[in-house]
Order: structure tokens, then sequence, then C-alpha cells
């Protein structure tokens, strides 16, 4: 752990020497020595640790998939294998040398580091839920990362908010829940829809007079378009923070518009990058400005989807993350699955002049990118564009899409629910018209009662909407 305010205003030299320092340890004090996944990987490859100099040695060490990390049929155990041991005493004293980080003395690795805290579950949107051990250790550097998220965000004691992330074993709503303990703001933990639901977020908004506003992308927005339905108020909403589901900047565009169209005091929306795999999530300062790593957490690496090679500074890639200070669950250059379409830039942040590694632009899911057959053959469909499309809308309120396998190709369904007073007609119309362009498979367009619709993409059931659904091989 170290200084929030000296590693935010650090030079890029300095952060690549302690990345270095910290990657080289990990690699060499951690998973070679207590990593059972790991010690046995560098051994089965040949891979020397000693041979690990610094992160520029990265590529040669092989990936992490997502389902390498997934419980076995035969083997439910098998996540533990990616938990660091706990070290027994004695390797405490008999320990020789170790690096010295900033000058500090290293005393060797501390056993309650190690012990067991809790289990945080990846949100399992689109696949099984993959359990992530936290030690103590692991608590105090995801409050830190929530302490850190709170000062780039420029939230304060003094910032009455409700936390409508929902509530779940997910680092996603405790990092939010320890983020305003450890702040000392005043909080409603509302645990998102599932838990209280909109009509009382809604109240308790109003009646705490709260300008902020911590919420789900999709949840935000249907909030924002049935407050005056519920006849609540949005006269002290000043800002929106978004989190958990990736919020293109068409989401945060809506956010400002709906926030402007139902009175709110401000239309300030920011986001925030919550990765499972990172054990915490990253702010940005203002949106578009990148998402504010912590280095000292996690060397982030950005690479091409389909061959595993690096990009270069700023391009499009797959986000790759490796831990620098975990304990519990450790991982070495786990492939998350999203792409970041801004890539990665270590220049410093011209909004906040903070000199982090920041993630730019939106985050998409690799798992939207879906190989459809047409007549004419293989037709690539990017489920994050229509995504992105649909939310641009201001006369959709809820959505999904189908993919269907009709006969030798496919088609897909959209079913849709307008905003109230919206003209049915026209709006299935429209949207036929602007989603025709873009798929090359057929498609319907038909409209469902917002109890369908809401339902079936679980509003207020799930962590977040889940909006695509490939009916294929179901
Ligand atoms: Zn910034």
């Amino acid at each position: 752990m170290q200084a929030w305010n000296k590693v935010s205003r650090m030079p890029a030299a300095a952060i690549k020497k302690m990345q270095d320092e910290l990657f080289t340890k990990m690699i060499r004090e951690e998973l070679a020595v207590r990593h059972p996944y790991y010690r046995e990987l560098f051994k089965e490859s040949n891979i020397n640790p000693d041979q690990i100099k610094g992160v520029e040695d990265i590529s040669n060490l092989p990936f992490t998939e997502k389902e390498d990390l997934l419980p076995r049929e035969a083997d439910l155990r098998h996540p533990k294998k990616f938990v660091l041991e706990v070290p027994s005493e004695g390797e405490q004293k008999g320990k020789k040398k170790g690096f010295a980080l900033f000058g500090k003395k290293d005393t060797g690795p501390v056993p309650s580091d190690y012990k067991f805290h809790t289990l945080y579950f990846s949100a399992g949107r689109t696949g099984k839920p993959v359990p992530f051990e936290y030690t103590h250790h692991d608590l105090r550097n995801l409050k830190e990362a929530g302490t850190r998220a709170f000062d780039v965000l420029g939230l304060t004691r003094d910032d009455t908010m409700i936390n409508a992330f929902t509530y779940a074993p997910s680092a996603f709503f405790w990092q939010m829940f320890y983020s305003t303990v450890e702040t000392g703001s005043t909080a409603l933990q509302a645990g998102g829809g599932k838990v209280l639901g909109m009509e009382k977020i809604l109240k308790a908004m109003d009646n705490m007079e709260a300008p902020v506003l911590v919420c789900a992308p999709g949840y935000a927005i249907f909030a924002l378009q049935t407050l005056e339905h519920f006849g609540f108020s949005a006269g002290n909403l000043e800002r929106v923070i978004t989190g958990i589901d990736y919020a293109p900047m068409e989401a945060v565009e809506k956010m400002r518009r709906l926030m402007e169209t139902v009175g709110a005091n401000d239309k300030r929306v920011q986001r925030m990058y919550f990765l499972a795999e990172a054990k915490s999530g990253w702010a940005e300062c203002e949106p578009d400005y990148g998402y504010h790593t912590n280095p000292d957490h996690i060397f982030v690496e950005i690479v091409d989807p389909e061959s595993g090679a690096a990009v270069g500074e700023g391009e499009a890639g797959e986000v790759v993350i490796t831990h620098l200070d975990s304990r519990g669950t450790v991982l070495l250059r786990c492939r998350t699955g999203d792409i970041a379409t801004g890539g990665l830039v270590t220049e410093p942040c011209p909004n906040c002049k903070r000199t982090v590694p920041r993630i730019m632009g939106d985050i998409e899911r690799k798992a939207y990118y879906f190989d459809l057959h047409s007549g004419e053959g293989p037709v690539r469909f990017d489920g994050n564009r229509l995504r992105k499309m649909m939310i641009a809308r201001d006369d959709v309120l809820v959505w999904y899409l189908e993919i269907n396998r009709d006969g030798n190709q496919d088609a897909l369904n959209l079913v849709v629910k307008g905003v109230s007073g919206s003209d049915e007609g026209e709006l299935l119309k429209s949207l036929e018209q602007e989603l025709k362009k873009e798929v090359a498979v057929p498609l319907t367009v038909e409209s469902a009662t917002l109890d369908a619709v809401a339902n079936k993409i679980g509003l207020e059931k799930f962590i977040t909407e889940q909006v695509i659904f490939d009916n294929r091989n179901h």
C-alpha cells in the first residue's frame, strides 16, 4: 500500500519502477512459492521466476482465461488453486533477503495478511459466477481503492448519497459501502431495486435530499424515466455515479438529458469501471477522461483480443490484469473479456493531472460479439453497438433482443416497451428502419408490456439487467 497523493502524482518512470519491483516480488516470492496453480504452471512450462526482471517480461508468461478460474465438475474446489497458501511463521524468520520497496525494510510475509476474510463473486451476467477470495489485506486494499475512487470523483463527506448498487456478495456494492464509511459520508445503502424497489429508492432520494445517486446505468436511466410517474421530485439531485454495468457515452448523454428534463439541480454524470478480476473498481474524474487505475494494486495490459499481442498506447483491445499486491485469490495476466475502446494511456490526465495509467473509451463485452449465419454466409453482429443505439433513443423505456435459429439462418427479434406517451406504431416502425441497416439477418420488432420486459431482463432481480439472449444453443 502506498500513499495515494504520492502514487497519483508519480512520473511515469517512477510508476514503471514501482511496478517492476512489485511484479518481480509477486512472481518470485508469492506465485512461485505459495500459489498452487502458477507454481505448478511455472514448473510445467519451464518458467524460471528468477529470470523475470520486470513488467516488460510479462509477455513471456501465459494468459489466464476466465474458464481457468471456474469450478470443475470433478473438482468444485478448483478456484482454491488460485488462492495463496498461508505462509508458516518459520518462513518469516528464515527469510534471508527481499526487495526493499521505497527504502522500507522488507520483513517477509505476514501470515495475518493471508487470513481468509470473505468471498466476492463476479456478476456472472454472461457466464458462471467466479468466486474471488479476499483476505484482510485485500479488504484494506478494497477500502483504499474505494477512497481513492471517491477522491477521483471529487466526493467528500458533505455529499449525501443513495447507494443503489445491488446488494450482493460482489465487490461493487461493498467497495461503495466501505468508501462511504471511510469517507464519513451520509449514505443510504439502499441495496438496489432487488432489495428496496424503485419507489422506495426514489422516495429516499427525495426525503434525504440526497444530491448523489449511485446506480447501475440501466437502472439509473429507468429511475429518471419513471420519477414523475411515482410523483417524486429530482430537485435535489446533482449527480449520478454509475457503474457495475458498462455505461457508454450514449448512456452518460442520456442521463444528462433526463436529469435536465426532470428538473435536477445539476446534471453531472460520472462513471466507474468495476472489474471482479481486479477485485476493485476505478473511477473517471469526468466522463471520457479514462478510468484512473491503481498502479500499485494492478498491472493493466491491453492486448489484441484475437492474437493476444500487446497493442500500442491508446489503441483498442482486451483488458488483461495482473495483481501486484493481492493476497487470497491472485491472478496473473487474466483476460477479462472486456474491450477498452480507447486502450490504455500513461500520460497525465489532462483534466485532473493525476499520472496513473488510465483505461480509455467505452468498455465493451467480447461476449456481445455474435457470429450469425445469414443466407449468404457468416456475419458478425455487435451487441455492444446495438446496446448503444438503444440507450441513445429517447423513446425506448426497456427492451431486449433474442437471437433465434430460423431454419438455415439466424434471426433477431427485438422486444421493446416505449416511454409513456410515445406512439407505439411509430416506435416499432422507426426501430425497424434503424436496425435493418445494421443487421444482415431477418429482424422482427415487437412491443410488450413493461412487466413482461422488466421481468425478462431482470430489472429488479439481477445485479444488472441482461438484454441480449442467444437462444440458439438452448
Ligand atoms: Zn482525471
